[in-house]
């Protein structure tokens, strides 16, 4: 009997999540880490604020139409500042794309001409601290060019490989933002980072020799390399492409070039600015005197290639990044002014946010650049004003949300004393809460009367006791009505027809029992009185 015994008390065979993490689990216990059953990591959220999904384009028709100028501009609407890095990059975008173009004109002309034209890649390294707009840039930058874009860490990087795959897996993840476009993939962009960190010099903790192993290992792959569409360590993908063999007898392309990507690195790059402060010291420069304390693009123009291999990088690996730039740090001034004018704007998403909630959000300037203020002493660069933002409007959008306010206009005062005008805003919430209540319960009042032909209202009191109830039960107004006056029609038309009384006004007590109190006016209806005698 199969209905019944031990069958019947195994567990339901596993999903494809669970088939896979099971497999997994036996592969490690087994063979340990040296295969596994590797998938891509997700990618990247979007920073807040930036909701817009590029469209990729088709690779087998990439098209690359941009001059310098058009790419600078489209990065003006969403970053501020950083104009220096925004018209370099621009530059550097266009020649490598341009190139690209001219390549694949010539594979078609010539191919062996196509394979042996030289040229050295607009690689790019960004130099500045957090939250400027570095990944800001280059994200806008792939939006616009419609180009898978990856972002990395190169602290998460050791000798032998990315932290749960490898280096080449960030290749294989540009693949993946193509939605398996391979022939786009190839024009993507990688971005690394935090790459200063690599360097040999500041590696106390023994990062010293994995420092430069990772840089050769980068080195490799901003040179020209063919990358495996499948880790070698992706017995998945191993399975999945034996499978496929033996369905098709053939497998799709296995390898994707590196030659188009285009690379670019940042990092803070501290200990430059005390390089330079020291050939300054030297006189070496004939430049303004004294320590260097922010490194801007005019001190940026006295740092050259030596200084990078100072700094403890392999002169191939900074010799494969020519294009370099600072992005500025930035002051209370500027963080206003991404608030304001930025199109991808903080600002912006928070009005969204109470919108919503049916709130209008309007800000001062005043309000603003308190908020910059605030935002500049985080240290944080733009992502100070996240913390700021969220710190201010948390408790406003817990408590506003469905108070009934319909308004809110951010002002210095509340920036300042968030609490007490909170306390205030609320108050006024619940009162204009109560008016549109009582409205409702006039409303109703009329279209009864209006329905029914009599005169019915409520006193004062019965629309105070009203309010209290809808607030209370979470009611609407009408609706609470509806449920307590549903037996009124017929005993007031009772009523209406014994004594020709018209008019009807409930009180508090009526609010609180409806049943009794429409009981004791039918039964006054039939006594004594009435204006026609009962039937
Ligand atoms: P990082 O320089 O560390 O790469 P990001 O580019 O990731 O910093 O900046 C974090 C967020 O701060 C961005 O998503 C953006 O919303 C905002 N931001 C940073 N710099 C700027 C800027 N110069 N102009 C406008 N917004 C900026």
């Amino acid at each position: 009997m199969l209905g019944f015994g031990p069958l019947n008390q195994n567990p339901p065979f596993p999903t494809p999540e669970e088939l896979q993490s099971k497999l997994s689990e036996f592969m490690k216990s087994n063979f340990g880490d040296k295969v596994s059953f590797a998938t891509f990591a997700q990618p990247e959220r979007a920073e807040e604020g930036d909701d817009e999904k590029p469209v990729p384009q088709s690779g087998d028709h990439f098209v690359f139409d941009f001059l310098p100028r058009d790419i600078k501009a489209h990065l003006d609407r969403f970053v501020i500042k950083q104009d220096e890095a925004k018209k370099v990059l621009s530059i550097a975008v266009c020649d490598h794309y341009n190139h690209v173009n001219y390549i694949r004109q010539l594979e078609n002309e010539d191919a062996v001409r196509a394979e042996e034209t030289e040229y050295a890649k607009q690689n790019v390294i960004l130099v500045g601290p957090t939250g400027v707009g570095k990944t800001y840039l280059i994200k806008h930058i792939a939006d616009l060019i419609k180009v898978p874009f990856v972002k990395a860490d190169a602290t998460k990087f050791s000798e032998t490989g990315y932290v749960g795959g490898d280096v080449e897996d960030l290749v294989r993840e540009l693949v993946q933002k193509a939605d398996g476009d391979v022939a786009l993939a190839q024009f993507g962009i990688i971005y690394i980072d935090e790459v200063d960190k690599l360097a040999a010099a500041s590696n106390m903790h023994g990062r010293d020799v994995s420092g430069r192993g990772v840089q050769t290992t980068l080195l490799k792959l901003m040179e020209e390399t063919e990358v495996p569409l499948r880790s070698a360590n992706d017995l998945q993908g191993q399975l999945q492409a034996a499978f496929e063999f033996q369905k098709r007898g053939k497998t799709k392309r296995e390898t994707i070039s590196t030659r188009h990507i285009l690379f670019v690195v940042s990092g803070a790059f501290e200990r430059l600015k005390t390089q330079v402060s020291k050939r300054l010291a030297q006189g070496q420069i004939g430049f303004k005197a004294g320590p260097v304390k922010v490194l801007d693009n005019e001190i940026f123009q006295q740092v050259g290639t030596q200084d990078f291999v100072e700094y403890g990088f392999e002169p191939e690996f900074i010799g494969r990044l020519p294009v370099r730039v600072v992005c500025e740090e930035l002051t209370a001034d500027d963080l206003f002014k991404i608030m304001k004018f930025s199109e991808g704007s903080i600002l912006r998403q928070y009005e969204r946010a109470f919108r919503a909630y049916g709130i209008e959000i309007s800000f001062e300037d005043e309000a603003l650049l308190l908020m910059a203020s605030a935002a500049a002493l985080e240290k944080t660069g733009a992502r100070g004003l996240l913390t700021v933002w969220e710190k201010l409007f948390r408790d406003y959008k817990y408590y506003l949300a469905g108070s009934g306010l319909t308004q809110l206009r951010v002002t210095e005062e509340l920036v300042r004393e968030p609490r007490r005008v909170l306390e205030r805003l609320m108050a006024q919430g619940q009162q204009q809460e109560k008016e549109t209540l009582r409205l409702e319960a006039q409303k109703f009042a009329d279209q009864f009367s209006r329905e029914h032909g009599v005169e019915f209202g409520f006193d004062d009191s019965a629309l105070r006791r009203l309010v209290e109830r809808a607030v209370a039960e979470r009611m609407k107004m009408n609706d609470l009505c509806a449920h307590l006056f549903k037996d009124f029609q017929f005993g007031l038309s009772l009523i209406k027809k014994n004594k020709g009384k018209q008019k009807f006004v409930l009180d508090r007590a009526a609010i609180d029992a409806p049943d009794k109190f429409l009981s004791e006016l039918v039964l006054q209806s039939y006594g004594p009185g009435g204006d026609r005698p009962a039937e």
